[in-house]
């Protein structure tokens, strides 16, 4: 089994906005910001490759955007950069059998878009593809809310929903992929339903933090966005997964970190702080059980 980090599209957005209630003194050091105040982010997958499966946790912001909000989401790259991250590993969209989506927001699912072209419609990708999406998040996405309306993307629940290979799950669910179990755990703190995937491979765990933990300074519980909903309950959320994360040496993945992929995490008792531990930039990793 084997484990590996793919690069979608960047992503630029307010520094304020991701940092939430936190003063831009403190946060600048970890994201110095440009002109417009705006902070590198990127869109990042995990794929994971068993005998019989390849399952993508989440497709970034993709490149569906017509120049205009491209520019203002800060995309810099016209194409869709998380197939041609596919493309190194001599993967294509459909190639990928199972695509796990977090929540519907749109940079964790505008990559399952096809790339803007003047006066084309955006098809739907991964031909081949069962789509995993958490109930509450998928009724959020059918009903969104006048605060992050504008955070999803146009007909993608019609043509998930016309592809006849979405499933909806629950927390409670368990999906197995050969020896890779899939666990969940909910968090509404950000939006309703929002799953994080927590991998197991039979001895150690990988979480795919979406939007609980972005990057590595959101590991530090104080620190939220202001996207978030109900930042406590967030910081609540957070806590739990990271008792855990810690006691099982798990590693985190970060969709939005723009330099870090992965990391441990670290927990100083003396002041009750939790911090990313190394990281790496690219995670890859092939899972003990299957190598030996
Ligand atoms: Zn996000």
């Amino acid at each position: 089994m084997k484990f590996s980090s793919i690069s979608g599209n960047s992503q630029k957005l307010d520094g304020g906005a991701m940092y939430g209630n936190a003063p831009q003194a403190l946060w600048s050091r970890w994201s110095p910001p440009d002109e417009r105040n705006r902070i590198d982010m990127t869109t990042r997958g995990l794929l994971v490759e068993t005998a019989e499966h390849k399952v993508l946790f989440e497709t970034g912001i993709g490149a569906y955007m017509e120049p205009r909000f491209k520019d203002r989401f800060g995309v810099k790259e016209a194409h869709h950069v998380l197939l041609e991250s596919l493309g190194k590993l001599d993967l294509t969209h459909e190639d990928i059998t199972a695509v796990v989506l977090s929540h519907l927001h749109f940079d964790h699912a505008g990559g399952l878009m096809s790339e803007w072209r003047e006066g084309k419609e955006a098809e739907l990708l991964f031909p081949n593809a069962t789509f995993y999406v958490g109930r509450d998040a998928w009724d959020r996405a059918c009903n969104p809310h006048p605060r992050d309306r504008a955070s999803f993307v146009p007909d993608l629940t019609q043509l998930l929903e016309a592809s006849g290979r979405l499933k909806l799950v629950t927390p409670d669910d368990v999906l197995h992929f050969d020896d890779l179990e899939v666990h969940f755990h909910v968090s509404n703190g950000h939006t309703p339903g929002m799953l994080v995937s927590d991998l197991r491979d039979g001895q150690s765990r990988i979480i795919f933090a979406a939007d609980l933990i972005p990057g590595r300074p959101w590991v530090h519980l104080p620190i939220t966005m202001g996207y978030d909903r109900y930042p406590e309950r967030l910081i609540d959320e957070k806590t739990e997964l990271l008792e855990s994360v810690v006691a099982d040496n798990a590693w985190l993945v970060y969709t939005h970190d723009a330099n870090c992929a992965a990391s441990p995490v670290v927990f100083d008792p003396a002041k009750k702080k939790y911090a990313a531990g190394e990281g790496m930039a690219a995670f890859s990793r092939v899972s003990v059980l299957e190598a030996s």
